[in-house]
């Protein structure tokens, strides 16, 4: 990097917020600095990764540099750290993109969550990892040769700006990367043998990549007279054969000798790589564990839960799953690749993330798998074909459904996980049939019963009465848009439990699970729901209650026409005048409300209809025996037209409905208003025509329901 390289160096500017990440990093008082070297070993494991990876189906990859490894080396005398590996290394592209000019969605992200009070060391879970070298450098100086590209260097004070330059007169790697950091003054404790070894063991012991450092050895030497031999001696020292040197020593006893201070370097390895998970599990400290755990995901907070198992029998592997106390930030964010398994075939690190081995709901467990009977050479074109993956990819989902079932017993750590990963439990109902069971077992919902804590599916069926057959569940956006819902009213009556399904996905999810333990779910905004049989006496009454209204049914069918399918007399509502329900196997209210959201998102208008709706009238409230009379009396009463108008507006919204024209609602609620305040509306005629719309418009048409998307 000497200035000559400066002559032909191109400057580059930082992309705007990675540049406000760097100011950020520099200016901010952070005491804990030490992460930075676990995040730039990090860094080289990943290429190192990478480049193995590659040499498993073309060896002559590594003819750069056969060896792999991470070497640090600190210079006092310049007050330089060097972190060095034998990786993948960049090209000049992947140095412009990588380091400075593409912003990845994690730099937001991370400056946001650190506003927000995050903390620094979770740098590495955003994916900027590489910039909290500045925590310590004033400058840092990244040279890096690719197979397929020549050795550059990349420089930079931060500042606004970073230089590339061909480095083709400097000291050549072969192949992989060296990030020098120029300490700042008051950082020189990162100089010190101690305590980088001390860093290393604390947060990157399980890199399973040998981790020198370069080390000074101070040794005592007796050296004898004899010319010839101590100039074997040296010969032999050079060659690393030490031992043979003290051995020889010995037998030299009486021969004249003197004693020399002797000053060596040496690589010295620094890291046990033994995996963690070739251990017994009795044998592994909960540290362990955790400190295992994030040095795998970079994640700052210990695991909630570990599984170390090993698979014996018609194949065989071992591994270790962990679930996160956390979602990350991009959980469900598909354009990012989770990196969640890596898998190792017989110690060998073959691949991160491995998709094959876990479905997509359960992306967010973590962990190793190591196979002993997958080929070497696999690769990811054969991995969707290899029966034994599919073998192991069972195993693995069963052994997280008994993890899943390890946190339940501890109510606090579930309410963690079941926050965090709910969503990923239902998504699961909905894809893996295999598992719906399992998965159901652990859903929990507020109901009717279980207003301040979640019941599982499982206690909801011990508290179910003497002859209810189905689990009734309401859906809805909220716990509190449907815990006073009309439609709750006749099952709260007679003591039935009703489930709130208040998350978007539950619409998904209960589709497809449609029963738990031989009992049906039934929603209660839907048709057909029918509550236990009644006395032949009370089917009589009810029957002719039913009679009575028939002509009430048809008129106020006449009056909302295509807004509704029909109208019948409820069983299901107690206080409310009526409901409005959906189809046994339509969509619901709730479903209605999502969709249009999703049409909203990819203005595909056409992937939203419209539930067909069924009004339920209730023949004990006052206002529909009101209308009853008034109908009977003259059809073509427009105060009756009126009123059923407001009727069903109003139960668009306590059904779980939008409005599709809130003004026109709002104009009959106002005219409604001054009637009841006695306000004579003759008088401001003129005003009012222009105001409000003719009543029987309800504006809800197809055409004015489209507008809204659009
Ligand atoms: P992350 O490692 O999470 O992707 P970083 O900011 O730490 O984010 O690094 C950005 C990118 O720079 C990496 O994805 C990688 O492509 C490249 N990179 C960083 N360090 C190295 C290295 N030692 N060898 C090869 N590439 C590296």
């Amino acid at each position: 990097m000497a200035d000559v390289h400066m002559a032909n160096a191109e400057t580059f500017a930082f992309q705007a917020e990675i540049n406000q990440l760097l100011s950020l990093i520099i200016n901010t008082f952070y005491s804990n600095k030490e992460i930075f070297l676990r995040e730039l070993i990090s860094n080289s494991s990943d290429a190192l990764d990478k480049i193995r990876f590659e040499s498993l189906t073309d060896k002559s990859k590594l003819d750069g540099q056969p060896e792999l490894f991470i070497r640090l080396v600190a210079d006092k005398a310049n007050k330089t750290l060097s972190i060095i590996d034998s990786g993948i290394g960049m090209t000049k592209a992947d140095l412009v993109n990588n380091l400075g000019t593409i912003a990845r969605s994690g730099t937001k992200e991370f400056m946001e969550a650190l506003q927000a009070g995050a903390d620094m060391s979770m740098i590495g879970q955003f994916g900027v990892g590489f910039y909290s070298a500045y925590l310590v450098a004033e400058k840092v100086i990244v040279t890096t040769k690719h197979n397929e590209d020549e050795q550059y260097v990349w420089e930079s004070q931060a500042g606004g700006s970073f230089t590339i330059t061909k480095d083709a007169d400097g000291e050549q790697l072969g192949r992989g990367t060296k990030i020098t950091l120029f300490l700042k003054e008051d950082q020189l404790e990162y100089l010190e043998e101690r305590r980088i070894k001390d860093l290393v063991k604390k947060h990157s012991e399980f890199i399973s990549y040998p981790i020198y450092l370069w080390t000074e050895k101070t040794t005592e030497k007796e050296i004898s007279d004899d010319e010839e031999e101590e100039e074997d001696k040296v010969k032999k020292e050079e060659e690393g054969d030490i031992e043979e040197v003290d051995e020889e020593k010995e037998k030299d006893e009486s021969k004249k000798k003197k004693k020399v201070k002797e000053v060596s370097y040496e690589w010295q390895l620094i890291n046990k790589q033994k995996p963690i998970w070739l251990r017994k599990p009795e044998e592994i400290t909960k540290e362990e564990y955790d400190s295992f755990y994030k040095s795998l995901t970079n994640d700052w907070e210990e695991p909630l839960a570990v599984k170390h198992f090993t698979v014996e029998g018609q194949l065989e592997f071992k591994a270790i799953l962990f679930v996160p106390k956390r979602a990350p930030f991009d959980l469900f964010d598909k354009m990012k690749k989770m990196n969640n398994i890596k898998l190792y075939v017989r110690r060998v690190f073959i691949m991160d993330n491995c998709e094959e081995l876990m479905p997509e709901y359960l992306g967010f467990v973590k962990g190793v798998v190591d196979s002993e009977d997958l080929p070497l050479n696999i690769s990811r074109e054969t991995l969707q074909q290899n029966k034994i993956l599919k073998v192991i990819k069972k195993n693995i989902v069963k052994k997280c459904m008994e993890m899943f079932n390890e946190i339940a017993e501890n109510k606090e750590d579930f309410n963690k996980f079941y926050q965090s990963f709910s969503k990923n439990l239902k998504l699961g109902i909905h894809e893996d049939s295999q598992n719906r069971g399992k998965l159901a077992d652990l859903l929990r919902y507020n109901s009717t019963k279980s207003v301040d804590e979640m019941t599982s599916l499982k206690d909801y069926v011990t508290r179910m009465k003497e002859g209810q057959k189905d689990i009734y569940y309401i859906t809805g956006e909220s716990k509190k848009a449907v815990e006073n819902s009309p439609f709750l009213e006749r099952l709260k009556k007679k003591g039935y439990e009703v489930l709130f399904m208040v998350d978007a996905i539950d619409e998904y999810m209960v589709g497809q699970l449609k029963e738990y333990d031989g009992k049906k779910l039934v929603s209660v905004t839907k048709e057909g729901l029918k509550l236990e049989e009644e006395s032949e006496e009370e089917k009589k009454k009810k029957e002719e209650k039913k009679k009575s209204f028939e002509n009430l049914c048809k008129t106020i069918k006449e009056i909302l026409g295509d807004k509704i399918e029909k109208v019948v007399v409820s069983e299901r509502i107690v206080e409310s005048p009526c409901c409005l329900v959906t189809g046994e196997y339509g969509w619901s209210a709730n479903m209605e409300r999502i969709m249009k959201a999703q049409a909203l998102k990819d203005s595909n208008t056409s992937s939203y209809m419209s539930s067909k709706k069924t009004m339920e009238i209730n023949p004990e409230n006052g206002i529909m025996e009101e209308l009853r009379k008034r109908a009977e009396m003259d059809k073509n009463d427009k105060s009756v037209k009126d009123l059923v108008l407001l009727l069903f507006e109003t139960a668009l919204l306590t059904s779980g409905f939008s409005l599709y024209d809130p003004n026109t609602f709002a104009a009959r609620i106002h005219r409604m208003l001054k009637l009841g305040l006695g306000i004579d509306d003759e008088d401001e005629a003129d005003e009012d025509v222009a105001d409000i719309p003719k009543l029987e418009e309800g504006g809800d048409s197809k055409e004015s329901k489209m507008e809204e998307i659009d």
